[in-house]
């Protein structure tokens, strides 16, 4: 698969899912190989995933997405040490640890698409709601260089 996906030389290269179910040894050699493809041609790669620990280990920058709207959008170091969106912190506080009594989890349940929440998509979820959030989707605020946050609490 991926021989046919850069036969053509792209630009980029949309990569969704591309370990899901391998074992980790063979997880790791693709994630390498992908990796090496894209120096060597000098592509960028989009690599879609629901995996936090593979996205810290080989992304630069990582959108964090909640029923197809942008929550927060920040270099991969951001996200994970300082992020601001409640949902990218609850995704967060919910990664299994060794050692820990309980697997936190995220009250609630995902939307349905077809007719999603207004405002805010979160909101159902979101232990911050406020008044607003439940009718106009917060605007992308700029929090510092590259980090954007789209959530009304961000906004002051
Ligand atoms: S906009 Fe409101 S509901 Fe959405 S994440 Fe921010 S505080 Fe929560």
């Amino acid at each position: 698969m991926l021989a046919m996906a850069i036969a053509g030389h792209p630009a980029l290269l949309i990569a969704d899912e591309p370990v899901a179910a391998l074992d980790a040894p063979l997880q790791a050699q693709i994630l390498e190989l992908i990796d090496n493809l894209r120096g060597r041609f000098d592509m960028a790669v989009l690599l879609i995933t629901h995996n936090l620990a593979l996205a810290a280990q080989i992304c630069d920058r990582v959108v964090v997405m909640y029923a197809g709207k942008v929550a927060e959008n920040a270099p991969v170091e951001t996200i994970f040490a300082a992020p601001e969106h409640p949902y990218t912190r609850a995704l967060l506080a919910s990664t299994p640890r060794l050692g820990a009594d309980r697997l936190q989890v995220i009250g609630g349940s995902v939307p349905d698409l077809v007719n999603p929440p207004a405002g805010c998509r979160f909101h159902p979820r979101c232990p911050h709601a406020l008044g607003i959030c439940r009718k106009e989707a917060p605007p992308a605020l700029q929090l510092s260089e590259g980090h954007l946050v789209n959530c009304w609490l961000a906004q002051g």
